[in-house]
């Protein structure tokens, strides 16, 4: 049994390329899986919940937007199955095999109930919690984001600022001054910088570091006023300052941190206040000032910070991202400008700090890869490196957070709650349910109600929880909800295959909960592949319009010819695998996956057309010598092919397939054989030797590259005589090598000879002599001779020629060109008839009824 867990594609939208190198891949997996032998579960997922959706809905024209949890979810439910039904289709139409009658959806209520089980055992482990913390928070959409959602864009330039702290009890006594300290009246200010402006007025500390040289300076512009200004600013930083403002500085000294952690500033937006200078272990001298302007529940340090030194933390900025009264009248409900900001709000979270560091020392065990690199180091850093996971969103399309909270903020949750909600969903068929249950309802149930632990006085206040899980959470619990059962459950799926962002997603979701409640990896190995991008390098963007529509490269348009549903899976072998870097697309790419497939098509027609009147049969006869080396040259290519699946080189095995029809099968097979094939006599040894030559290859290589290329696979084996497409499922690769008995024992020695003989006679035939209408004198070393004394009769139709002469040389291999003493016959084209006959023998023999 061998089971790839599919990465569910966001019910969203159309089918895109996207998709089509994620779901090919995976088919290329499967197929391959199945021909390797194994029983294979692949059922496919779809992403259903999320912001996305909820938002489309909203702006929908035609109708009203939705009000009640009732109508959001019910619209967003319709979204979600338009999408999975045109998602679906295309995947189809690409030849996609997969479990389509039992796809897994996360908005299922099989799929919701199994999420809240897994959900109850993180509870009972004390995993969750809720709190007022810094979080992702889009004011636009009302709601806290995940890091993995927002979207970087690598051109935006932040606004960065510098701005100065008028210290409060710093004096000139604590300075180390270079020279003589300074006579004039003089006021010290911290020199911080930012990247969010907008926290200035949030400012609720500076962070130092007793690890870095702070300096003294002045700006010369500045020397001669009548109370002198100094600004602290890390010493590796000044000149970057000098470069920023385009001011010259002079640095009069230095301070010591040690003088300035625990002094105090002046806040620059109440003026009354003072506030602290602290030390922490996140302030560096790379970029900045070295003083790190701090706001407690606007950054993620920064709320360390205020827990180490026990401060309050308060947000002044709402959910829509407007600054509150609290900062007085000039900024009351005035925007923070953002669309993504930091901010603290009441959020549920999963401590993943143990759980991280547990996963990734369990991830030595397996393979992280794409193609021959090793990847495993990033996700170890990236799940070393996080702390806790913020899951929740104040929205209504997901699944619930069952729990009760009361006017404090404080919650009350247990696997008792959230299993009787996961119950009911189960029975009800109803995701609803959270929603609908009355909050007595909740209480009247004994053993849930002692479960929770509510002090008596609070129950008046208590309601229940509104917030959604974050959608990482729904996908990440595939490992258990995805599947039907325990039996299920109990094998460790074999393959994930997912694009190289998933390292920030769904490859670590799926990890921390399984470690969490299984203490158990959930994959074997992990896949990774790359993104689509066009042949000048640009990423698809629907405003630049370079996106390719999958649809109009298998079906074509006025513009492009079709290339068909293989057409686009040769694309994807050749682009999108064996790298976790981009895949190209364009008109040039698409041409040439077009004549690699038309290459191989006449390969293929030419076997079929030579096996007109043959029946399929293995037959008695011998194979001449050259059928042995086709043969031959067949196995090892199905050979090497099994061990290119096994390690998953789609694109190795692509571009193998290629070179074998271009080489081995026209070059090497095809040029010498056609004489054979067109002027033996049907149904002689030599004629059915070639034949069933012919069939073999096309049977063993339209079996072998079908889960590359299905359709074009099956097309072959209809047209084939005697062979019928579904046989490919009732035999394994590996019983495609033909028997020992079609090969004599000294096959591959006269071979090379062979070979070197054909290199001797094109060098000195050169390229305007028809060698085919010569004779040749060969001379070869006695060894050598025996060998070819084996097949002597054959040695003609080996190198292509009208006649051989053999002879023995001391000297080593040569060949001399002649004329044939023989006349040339009408029929085949060569030297070979006799004086005084109207064909050659052979000619004669063929036309006789
Ligand atoms: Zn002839």
């Amino acid at each position: 049994m061998f089971e790839l867990l599919d990465g569910p594609p966001y019910a969203n939208g159309e089918a895109h390329t996207g998709h089509a190198i994620n779901k090919i891949l995976k088919d290329f997996i499967v197929k391959s899986k199945i021909g390797l032998g194994y029983r294979v579960r692949f059922r496919p997922g779809w992403d259903c919940h999320g912001l996305p959706i909820e938002l489309k809905i909203g702006k929908q024209k035609e109708t009203p937007a939705p009000q009640s949890f009732k109508e959001i979810r019910s619209a967003a439910r319709i979204v979600a199955d338009e999408a999975i039904g045109k998602q679906m289709n295309a995947f189809r139409r690409w030849g996609v095999t997969a479990d389509w009658d039992k796809p897994y959806t996360t908005k299922s209520s099989k799929y919701v109930a199994a999420q809240l089980d897994i959900f109850g055992q993180l509870v009972e482990q004390k995993l969750v919690y809720r709190t007022f913390k810094p979080v992702y928070w889009s004011p636009s959409s009302n709601t806290a984001l995940a890091e993995s959602e927002l979207e970087y864009n690598e051109k935006h330039q932040s606004t960065s600022v510098y701005f100065r702290f008028k210290l409060i009890n710093v004096s000139s006594p604590e300075i180390i001054w270079s020279s003589i300290p300074p006579s004039k009246p003089s006021q010290f200010y911290a020199l911080v910088w930012t990247t969010t402006p907008w926290t200035l007025p949030l400012n609720n500390a500076i962070c130092v570091s007793p690890n870095i040289k702070y300096s003294v300076i002045q700006f010369e512009r500045e020397i001669n006023n009548p109370t002198s200004t100094y600004y602290i600013i890390a010493s590796n930083l000044v000149s970057e300052l000098e470069k920023q403002s385009e001011q010259k500085c002079r640095i009069l000294g230095t301070v010591k941190s040690e003088n300035l952690i625990g002094k105090k500033y002046k806040s620059c937006w109440h003026n009354e206040l003072a506030l602290p200078i602290y030390e922490a272990p996140h302030v560096s001298d790379t970029v900045g000032t070295g003083l790190v302007h701090t706001s407690f529940a606007h950054g993620f340090q920064d709320y360390d910070v205020a827990v180490s030194n026990g401060e309050r933390i308060q947000s002044f900025v709402d959910s829509r991202g407007c600054y509150t009264r609290h900062l007085g009248h000039d900024l009351d409900g005035k925007h923070v400008l953002g669309d993504v900001i930091i901010r603290s709000s009441q959020q549920w979270f999963i401590d993943v700090e143990e759980i991280g560091k547990r996963a990734s020392s369990m991830l030595d065990e397996i393979t992280v890869s794409a193609g021959d690199s090793d990847l495993r180091g990033s996700l170890k850093q990236l799940v070393t490196t996080r702390n806790s996971w913020c899951i929740s969103r104040q929205r209504v399309w997901g699944t619930p957070i069952p729990g009760l909270v009361d006017e404090n903020g404080e919650a009350y949750t247990s696997r008792e709650l959230i299993e009787w909600v996961a119950d009911l969903t189960r029975k009800s068929g109803n995701t609803d349910v959270w929603w609908e249950v009355d909050l007595n309802k909740i209480l009247e149930n004994e053993d849930v109600r002692r479960s929770l632990k509510i002090p008596k006085d609070v129950i008046p206040q208590l309601k229940k929880n509104v917030d959604i899980m974050d959608v990482w959470l729904d996908s990440g619990l595939a490992w258990h909800a995805a599947k039907e059962n325990e039996m299920e459950r109990e094998h460790v799926t074999d393959v994930v295959l997912e694009g190289v962002d998933q390292f920030r997603g769904w490859f670590q979701s799926l990890l921390l909960t399984s470690v969490a409640v299984k203490n158990k990896l959930p994959y074997r190995k992990i896949i990774v592949h790359g993104f689509c991008i066009d042949e000048k390098n640009n990423k698809m963007s629907k405003s630049v319009g370079n996106v390719v529509d999958p649809i109009l490269l298998t079906d074509g348009s006025l513009k492009q010819k079709a290339i068909g549903a293989d057409g686009l899976r040769f694309w994807v072998a050749l682009s999108g695998s064996e790298n976790a870097g981009e895949s190209k697309i364009g008109p040039k790419i698409i041409e040439d996956v077009d004549r690699k497939i038309v290459s191989l098509r006449n390969g293929f027609r030419f076997m079929i057309g030579g096996c007109q009147g043959f029946n399929g049969n293995p037959i008695n006869s011998p194979l001449k010598t050259l059928d042995q080396d086709m043969l031959h040259s067949v196995d090892s290519f199905v050979k090497k092919t099994i061990s290119n699946y096994e390690e998953f080189k789609f694109r190795t095995v692509a571009n193998d397939l290629t070179q074998f029809i271009q080489r081995n099968f026209s070059s090497n097979y095809v040029k010498y054989v056609r004489d054979r094939l067109y002027c033996d006599k049907i149904g002689s040894e030599s004629h059915l030797s070639a034949q069933f030559t012919l069939h073999r290859t096309a049977y063993s290589l339209a079996h072998i590259i079908s889960p590359l290329l299905p359709h074009l696979s099956a097309e072959v084996l209809h047209h084939l005589p005697g062979s019928h497409e579904k046989q490919i499922l009732r035999h394994t690769f590996m019983e495609l090598q033909s028997e020992e008995k079609y090969y004599m024992p000294e096959l591959s020695q006269l071979m090379k000879v062979v070979h070197e003989l054909r290199t001797v006679l094109e060098a000195s035939a050169g390229p305007k002599i028809d060698t085919s209408k010569k004779d040749i004198i060969v001379y070869v070393k006695p060894e050598q001779e025996k060998l070819l004394k084996t097949s002597e009769l054959e040695l003609p139709e080996l190198l292509n020629v009208s006649g051989v002469e053999l002879n023995e040389s001391r000297d080593g291999i040569s060949v001399e060109i002649t004329d044939s003493k023989r006349r040339y016959c009408e029929r085949c084209r060569k030297h070979t008839r006799k004086d005084g006959d109207n064909l050659c023998s052979r000619c004669f023999d063929a036309l006789v009824v």
